[in-house]
């Protein structure tokens, strides 16, 4: 594989672990234990075993016969949206929770922007019955009221962050104070490919199933395990390095991730990182980040809450560095579009991300005989709000 995290955590120029000296501990022992945990033939049985009874595992890889009659391809959607809880985040919380067990952690923090890391968080704490603390912007609770609702009804404690501008960059911060203070007992549970090595690592090993799974159905349905192209969403990078990962060494299937552009990269307001960054530290790890001139953390902006983030995860900017992944933009309209086309060609309302790496596909020119998987990371009941509001323009 060559594109793995080297043994100093980093991807070509990018990732590390650039934390205070006062978290260098916890993430030292996590460091020292993943690799071993993950390899425990114990642990690979109870994670595929959740994978399947609880998450619903394998997603399918579903043929979009009239999403293929319009554009002419053979298009396939990976059906994340069908998982527990709605989306790919699941199969990383479900992970790391297995792994929090065998650290003989008794107490789990996260922090959360939109609240489906959040929730994925809360409901594997209490499908093993493990305290809960969710740290979040206290503007994010007021625009995300459901998902506050669902962690309490799910056992979880919601600490609202009064810091800063009130948002995930503040409840991060109060998250990794949190940590600092409990060293001993405490968990984090990171929500993507983000954040110090080995979170990167660790949370790409959780999502490859996603890559795992459409080989071996790509190989019934197609005769071939492997696509021409696969489209997935980019953020942090969690559901997109899952749907890659055991294509990466294989050059002759083209990879594109989709950024969010907002309201178009030229106007700044934008969550499209790679499009517009440059390298800078965030969250404990080198990669590439959206900044002012001076060098500030500038405020993204995407219509959809999973994809308003101003760094992306290390390997991606390496990824990008080395060109196997093509990184795109689309716009919020154009996302707002292919959401309700799916919705009335298909049958299934995407989440606004999702709805992203579908609307690639206009700006593409594709063959008949082209055969595209596109991973639809979640579904879109939670966005209804939003494309109500847009449906009567
Ligand atoms: C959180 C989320 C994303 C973005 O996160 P990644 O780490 O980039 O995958 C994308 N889609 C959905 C449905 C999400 O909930």
């Amino acid at each position: 594989m060559n594109y793995t995290v080297n043994d100093k955590g980093f991807y070509g120029n990018y990732g590390g672990a650039y934390i205070p000296e006062m978290l260098f501990p916890n993430v030292e022992e996590l460091r020292e234990q993943y690799l071993g945990i993950l390899g425990d033939p114990g642990f690979q049985t109870e994670f595929n075993t959740l994978l399947k009874d609880y998450v619903g595992r394998p997603s399918p890889l579903y043929f979009a016969k009239r999403l293929s009659d319009r554009y002419q391809a053979k298009i396939y959607l990976k059906r994340e949206d069908l998982n527990h809880t709605g989306a790919h985040k699941i199969n990383n919380t479900l992970g790391q929770i297995l792994v929090a067990e065998r650290l003989n952690k008794k107490r789990i923090i996260a922090e959360t922007g939109a609240g489906q890391h959040g929730v994925a968080t809360a409901t594997v704490c209490a499908l093993k019955g493990i305290e809960c603390v969710v740290y979040m912007g206290e503007k994010d609770i007021e625009r995300q009221a459901p998902n506050v609702s669902r962690m309490k009804i799910l056992g979880a404690k919601v600490v609202p962050v009064k810091s800063g501008s009130k948002t995930l960059k503040d409840a991060t911060n109060e998250a990794i104070r949190d940590w600092i203070n409990n060293p001993e007992d405490t968990h984090y549970i990171i929500g993507s490919v983000v954040g110090p090595h080995p979170y990167p690592d660790m949370v790409t090993r959780f999502q490859a199933v996603i890559s795992e799974e459409i080989k071996a159905q790509l190989l019934e349905k197609e005769g071939s395990e492997n696509p021409d192209l696969i489209i997935a969403c980019v953020g942090g990078g969690s559901n997109a390095i899952g749907a890659f990962y055991h294509f990466l060494d294989n050059e002759s299937v083209k990879l594109v991730g989709v950024e969010a552009g907002g309201l178009g990269v030229e106007t700044g307001k934008t969550a499209a990182t790679i499009e517009l960054g440059k390298p800078g530290v965030i969250h404990g790890s080198r990669t590439m980040l959206m900044q002012t001139e001076d060098g500030q953390i500038m405020e993204p902006h995407s219509i959809s809450a999973g994809l308003d983030y101003p760094g992306v995860g290390p390997i991606h900017a390496h990824l990008c560095d080395t060109g196997r992944v093509e990184y795109a933009n689309v716009t919020d309209e154009e996302c707002l579009n292919a959401g309700f086309l799916l919705s009335k060609l298909e049958g299934i309302i995407p989440a606004l991300e999702s709805a992203h790496a579908l609307a690639y596909l206009e700006k593409i020119k594709l063959a008949e005989n082209n055969v595209i998987v596109i991973n639809l990371s979640g579904r879109g009941d939670k966005d209804l709000a939003t494309y109500i509001r847009h449906s009567e323009e």
